[in-house]
């Protein structure tokens, strides 16, 4: 099974300001301990999605 580098992000959700996506993150966990989220920009669909992998990007 092959990995593309750029992830397919059609099943992600989505958000139009990084700060945004910061505020879902923050509260995603809370509710999770032990969660670490990350905000990264998409080149391809130009939003921010959430990452728990904070060191793979
Ligand atoms: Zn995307």
């Amino acid at each position: 099974m092959n990995y593309h580098p750029v992830p397919d992000c059609s099943h992600k959700k989505a958000y139009e300001t990084e700060a945004r996506a910061e505020q879902v993150a923050r509260h995603q966990e809370q509710k999770t301990p032990g969660l670490s989220l990350r905000v990264y920009y998409c080149d391809g669909c130009g939003m921010h999605h959430l990452t728990s992998r904070p060191l793979m990007w």
